[in-house]
Order: C-alpha cells, then sequence, then structure tokens
C-alpha cells in the first residue's frame, strides 16, 4: 500500500473506531437513522462520483421533493444526490438520503417512470425499513447498518465495520419490497405522477432479465424482482382504479438531463452516435433543433468542446437558449471573452445555476478579474459545495484577490474531495492562521486538521514542512 493509501486507510478506521464506540445494539431510533444518513453523505462527497449538475440535480430534487411533500411531517431531512455511474441504481440511506446513478436517469421513459422509482426508496427510508430488517439480524446497531451502506461506496472499508455481523450487502425482504411498492404507487399517484410508468419500467427490465439472468442490475440484487413482485403491483394497480388518459412522454428537461447523465457516465463510443443518429435522421426545423441541442448538451458534458460546437451553434442561430452550455464549451477552448457575455447572461436568466455562476467566475479569473471572479465563485460555492474543480477556481481567484490564506482553505477542501489526505492537512494547516476565527471555515478546518493529525500520527510519519508556495497557486495563471 502506498503512503497516500495506507494514510486514508487510518482516516477511515478513525471513523469506524467512532461508529464502534456506540454500543452494537443500540436501540434504532429516528436520530440514529439521521446520524446514519448525515455521516453516510459526508463520506459519499469523498467517496463516490456525485453529479454536480444544476439542471440534473434540480430535476430528480423537484421530482423527489414533490413525493416527500406528500408525506406530510416528516422527521428526515430527505436529500437527492445522483451518481455518476452508467448502472441501473438507486438506493436509500436510512435518514431520508435517496441516491439514484445517471444510469438509471438515462434509460426512464418519462419522468414519472422516475418518479416510482425515487417513491419506491423514499418509502424504504419513510417506513424504517433498512433498521427494521437488521432488528432481526445480527447487523442491529449503528455500526453494523453504517456497514452495509459504506459498503456502498467502499466495499473493503463496508467490510471492515461487518466484521462482527453477518449480513454482507443491502437486501431488503420480500415484505419490506412489498410495503415499498404499495406505498410507492400511493406516493407517486397523490403527487400527480402516473403510477403505471413504474411498472412499465419494472416489465422491460424484468423481461430482459428473464432472457439474460446473469444481467441483473445493481439495482434488483437490493430490491429483488420476482414474478410475485411483479403481479402484486399489477394488482395494485388495478385496484387504484387508475385512469390513463395517455401515456406520459419524456419533458424536454428529462432529454436535457439524459444527455448529461450519458455525457459524464457513458463513454464517448456509446453515446454519441444515437445522438448523432437522431440529428441526421431529425426533420428539419423543431425535430432537428432539438436533435442539434440534445448533441450539444451531451458532447459538452462529455467534456468534448470542439465537437459540441458546432450543434450548440446551430441549436442557438436556431432560437434555442444554449448560452449555459455555449458559455461553458467556449471558456474550456480558451475563448475567455466570447464566453463571457454568454455566461453572464445564463446566470442574469437562472441566478441559482451554480454552475454558470462557476465558469462566470473562471472566465473573470481568466480575464484577470479578480474581484468579480471571486464574487461568482464565492456564490456558486454556496449554493452546492463540495466540487473539486470549482474549489480550486475559487482558491486560484482568491490569491489573485490578495487573499491566499483563504485559497489555501479551497485548496484543502479540494484535496479531501479527491482523496489527498496528505496535501488536504498541508493546506489545512496554512489556511487556518488565515481564516477567521470562530466562523464556520475555521471551524471546518480546525475539526478536519486535528482527525488528519491524529491519522498522520498513527502512520509515525508526520508530513514535511510545507514548502514555500504550492504548485496549485504558482501556475495559477
Ligand atoms: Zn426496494
Amino acid at each position: 500500500m502506498s503512503t497516500r493509501a495506507r494514510f486514508r486507510w487510518l482516516v477511515m478506521v478513525a471513523v469506524l473506531a467512532q461508529l464502534a464506540v456506540l454500543p452494537a445494539a443500540a436501540p434504532a431510533t429516528v436520530g440514529m437513522e439521521k446520524e446514519l444518513g448525515e455521516d453516510f453523505v459526508s463520506q459519499a462527497r469523498k467517496g463516490l462520483p456525485l453529479i454536480y449538475d444544476y439542471e440534473i440535480n434540480e430535476m430528480v430534487s423537484e421530482i423527489g421533493g414533490r413525493i416527500v411533500r406528500g408525506l406530510g411531517m416528516q422527521p428526515f431531512d430527505y436529500e437527492f444526490f445522483v451518481v455518476r455511474d452508467d448502472s441501473i441504481n438507486a438506493f436509500a440511506v436510512p435518514g431520508g438520503k435517496v441516491f439514484v446513478h445517471a444510469g438509471l436517469i438515462s434509460r426512464v421513459k418519462s419522468e414519472d417512470a422516475l418518479a416510482g422509482v425515487l417513491a419506491h426508496e423514499v418509502a424504504h427510508a419513510h417506513a424504517h425499513h433498512a433498521v427494521r430488517q437488521q432488528q432481526k439480524g445480527a447487523a442491529a446497531g449503528y455500526a453494523g447498518l453504517a456497514g452495509i451502506f459504506l459498503a456502498l461506496i467502499n466495499p473493503v472499508l463496508g467490510q471492515a465495520a461487518l466484521m462482527a455481523s453477518q449480513a454482507k450487502t443491502l437486501e431488503y425482504q420480500r415484505d419490506f419490497e412489498r410495503e415499498a411498492d404499495f406505498l410507492a404507487l400511493e406516493y407517486t399517484r397523490r403527487s400527480g405522477f402516473d403510477p403505471q410508468s413504474m411498472l412499465e419500467l419494472l416489465r422491460v427490465i424484468y423481461d430482459e432479465q428473464k432472457i439474460n439472468p446473469t444481467s441483473i442490475p445493481p439495482y434488483f440484487l437490493s430490491h429483488p424482482l420476482t414474478a410475485e413482485r411483479m403481479a402484486n403491483i399489477e394488482a395494485a394497480l388495478g385496484r387504484l382504479e387508475w385512469e390513463r388518459e395517455s401515456r406520459p412522454v419524456a419533458s424536454e428537461r428529462l432529454l436535457r438531463a439524459a444527455a448529461v447523465a450519458r455525457g459524464t457516465s457513458q463513454r464517448r463510443a456509446k453515446a454519441v452516435g444515437d445522438y448523432e443518429a437522431a440529428v441526421s435522421s431529425a426533420k428539419a426545423g423543431e425535430e432537428r433543433l432539438r436533435a442539434v441541442e440534445m448533441a450539444g448538451v451531451l458532447m459538452v458534458h462529455g467534456e468534448d468542446y470542439t465537437a459540441a460546437l458546432a450543434y450548440l451553434r446551430e441549436a442557438a442561430a436556431g432560437g434555442r437558449n444554449m448560452d449555459r452550455e455555449l458559455g461553458r464549451a467556449l471558456l474550456r477552448l480558451g475563448e475567455y471573452g466570447e464566453a463571457l457575455p454568454l455566461l453572464k447572461r445564463a446566470v442574469k436568466e437562472r441566478p441559482g445555476d451554480w454552475n454558470a455562476l462557476a465558469d462566470l467566475g473562471e472566465a473573470h479569473y481568466r480575464l484577470s478579474d479578480a474581484e468579480q471572479a471571486v464574487a461568482a465563485l464565492e456564490k456558486s460555492w454556496e449554493l452546492s459545495p463540495w466540487r473539486p474543480r470549482v474549489a480550486e477556481s475559487f482558491a486560484r481567484a482568491l490569491d489573485m484577490a490578495g487573499k491566499r490564506e483563504r485559497g489555501y482553505y479551497f485548496l484543502a477542501v479540494r484535496a479531501e474531495t479527491t482523496g489527498r489526505l496528505d496535501r488536504a492537512l498541508l493546506y489545512y494547516r496554512k489556511a487556518l492562521p488565515g481564516l477567521e476565527e470562530g466562523g464556520e471555515e475555521w471551524k471546518q478546518a480546525s475539526s478536519r486538521l486535528e482527525q488528519l493529525e491524529d491519522a498522520a500520527e498513527q502512520l509515525h510519519r508526520r508530513p514535511k514542512p510545507p514548502v514555500a508556495r504550492p504548485r496549485e497557486l504558482a501556475n495559477g495563471g
């Protein structure tokens, strides 16, 4: 194991040691579930490749939020995350933290089908299924449960937590699956979605699974899909007497979200052909414009900016609003002056778009406007922190604005989110004297520093004293 890997390992072991202090058979409480959810999220920020895209995150959170609102008063603070992974998967961590894979978003035919899957996950969390299931088994209590869920991020770490128990993975029992399905149908119907769409999605996968039993998507390892389950959902749908006027179709925002999902999680060869084929077979006019727009979105998110440019320009010339994507493509291609007005317009139109804000900040930075760069990046970070690239841009902009110590704080955050903990330790040390004492960043830096130093101590190796000027800031021009 390399030194860095050992260091990372020790930090994780330290986290587990804290978990193990809790009694193994502690009674399951809402408080424990909430804590588990929060801990999982903070590990997931570092260990899972999450997608931070304003449009895709907003869509998933809005659909999830509609379902949660239908439940009335809630003990949990429900949150929805998207994982950059092309497999069909979704899971709920106790405490209301729901994760959906990009592969599911790119395969659903309508928002209603996605709503069905999210509702099923919300039902598992709402009905405390993971906790209730473990109470019957050996993994009751915080440590056992944490192990099951941490195994989703890091199998080795999860196994370490599970050593004392028999439970290996999360596989919901038949009665909990049935309950989650029934609840999901009710939640989707109540929040105005078409409950039949979920059945259609499951039917497609179930049929594929029968033809090719080795290709079971990860989703159905934890939510086993059986003939009995299908029959139960069909029967329940009959009882709901759902009158279907028309089959839901993919909305414009779902098509864009699918293009983002495929662009970020699939290999180029797998995704680009479909979008190019759609462009060449589209009829002139609206149909072609839409196909061209989606191809442009896909390519920007697949980081093929040169190829994206022609599509984006054609879509923009046809009246589609492509400011956000066109601004990003031009920025990444080094055309800062051309990118700037587009990004300004994108932010003006949607002030909450944290991606456009980050790109705007970066454009300002490249054009040597430190003050505007810091303002835009600060806002972007407030709206959605934990993005390594934004942390780095922010650090550089702060350095340019003469606030280097605060810049070190963001370099530390970036180092942590990318698993470079020895570097994070070094940057937190350099940041601390310059942060406002008692402020949020100061508190965060102090507590992370303490944890990282403990881990470094265990390694019998103190990191070398920091060099005068870290590389990241030195070549920041
Ligand atoms: Zn399930």
